[in-house]
C-alpha cells in the first residue's frame, strides 16, 4: 500500500492507528483480553442513579458464554484463554478485562481483592476496568494507579454520547461533563484511558456524531472503540425504535463505511481505534441489517475504502 499521501506512519501498513497495533508497540507483543463477569452490578440498575438501566443494554448480549459469575475468575481465565488459543496460537500473555455491568462499583477492598485474584494468574500481565464515569473516585484511582506500576492497568469507560441530550434520552444517569471529568483524573495518574461510543443513538444525527469527534479529541485517551447501534431484543430501545423509527439514523453497511472513514479523518491520528462495529450476536437482535458478515471482513471493507477515498485518521484533525 502506498502512504504517498498519507501524513502519519501507522503501524501495519494501515491508514488508522489498530489498538493491536498499539501493544505490539508498547509491550512488543499482542496481548489478547479475556473477558470477565466478577459478579458487579450496576448503579443505573440498583436504583442508586436509576434502576431498568440504559435502554439499550442487556448484558448478556455482550459477554461470551465461558465468562459467568458462578465460575471463579481463574476459571473464567483459563477457559478463556482456551478458548482464544485455537485462533490466536502464539499469544502468551493475556489481560484479565473485567467487562460485565460496572467493574469499580463495590468498595475499595472487594476490588483490591478481585483485581489481585485476576493478576495472580501466571498467564495475565495486567487488568482492563470496564466501567461508569460515576464509578470512580480519588481512593480507587489512586490504588489503580499503584497497580499501573508493575502492570498494565487500562480503564475503559462507557461514554456512548457527548450530547447530553441524548444521555439523557437512553437513561444513563450521567452526563457529558462527569464523563470528561473521570478521564481526566484517571489520565492525571498516568493510567492508560479508553472511552466507548455507540453511533446511531435516537435523535443523533450523522452530523452531530461527526461534530463529536472534536470533543473525544480533547479528552486525555489513548484508545476508543465505537459500535453502530444494535437494538436487542426485549430492551426499552427496542420499543423505542418501533414506535418512533425516523429518531433513529440506520446505516447500511456501505453507508457505514463511509460514514466512519469521515469521522476517521477527524479523529486525532495517535488515538488507537479499538473497535468501530459491534458484535452482538445475531439471535440478541431485532434485525441484521448487514447480514451476517463477519468482521474480519468488515474491516477489510475499510481499509479498502481508505485506500479507494486516498485518505486517512487524522487528515482532518486541527
Ligand atoms: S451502565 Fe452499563 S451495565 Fe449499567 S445499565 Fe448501562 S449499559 Fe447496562
Amino acid at each position: 500500500m502506498s502512504h504517498e499521501t498519507c501524513r502519519y506512519e501507522f503501524p501495519e501498513g494501515k491508514r488508522y492507528n489498530t489498538f493491536v497495533g498499539y501493544f505490539k508497540r508498547k509491550y512488543g507483543e499482542r496481548l489478547q483480553k479475556i473477558v470477565l463477569d466478577a459478579g458487579f452490578t450496576c448503579p443505573n440498575r440498583d436504583g442508586k442513579v436509576g434502576r431498568g438501566g440504559c435502554t439499550y443494554c442487556d448484558n448478556a448480549a455482550f459477554h461470551p458464554s465461558y465468562s459467568t459469575a458462578c465460575k471463579s475468575l481463574h476459571q473464567q481465565l483459563d477457559e478463556g484463554i482456551g478458548f482464544h488459543k485455537v485462533r490466536y496460537r502464539t499469544t502468551e500473555h493475556y489481560l484479565a478485562y473485567f467487562q460485565s455491568y460496572s467493574n469499580t462499583y463495590a468498595p475499595l477492598e472487594k476490588l483490591k481483592q478481585l483485581y489481585s485474584e485476576a493478576l495472580s494468574h501466571p498467564q495475565v500481565v495486567g487488568i482492563v476496568i470496564g466501567t461508569r464515569p460515576d464509578c470512580v473516585d480519588e481512593e480507587k484511582l489512586d490504588y489503580l494507579q499503584e497497580l499501573a506500576k508493575d502492570h498494565v492497568v487500562i480503564v475503559e469507560y462507557g461514554i456512548e454520547s457527548c450530547y447530553d441530550e441524548t444521555l439523557k434520552r437512553i437513561n444513563r444517569g450521567h452526563d457529558f461533563e462527569t464523563a470528561r471529568r473521570a478521564v481526566e483524573m484517571t489520565a492525571e495518574r498516568g493510567i492508560d484511558v479508553g472511552v466507548h461510543f455507540i453511533l446511531g443513538l435516537p435523535g443523533e444525527s450523522r452530523q452531530m456524531m461527526l461534530d463529536s469527534c472534536e470533543l473525544i479529541n480533547r479528552l486525555p485517551i489513548r484508545s476508543v472503540k465505537f459500535h453502530q447501534l444494535q437494538i436487542v431484543k426485549g430492551t426499552r430501545m427496542e420499543q423505542e425504535y418501533a414506535e418512533k423509527p425516523e429518531d433513529f439514523e440506520r446505516f447500511s453497511l456501505d453507508e457505514y463505511i463511509d460514514f466512519f472513514v469521515d469521522m476517521l479523518e477527524r479523529l486525532r491520528p495517535d488515538l488507537s481505534i479499538e473497535r468501530f462495529i459491534g458484535e452482538v450476536p445475531p439471535r440478541f437482535v431485532n434485525e441484521t441489517p448487514w447480514g451476517l458478515i463477519r468482521n474480519v471482513e468488515i474491516l477489510r471493507l475499510l481499509d479498502k475504502r481508505l485506500e479507494e477515498r486516498e485518505t486517512w485518521q487524522g487528515r482532518d484533525f486541527k
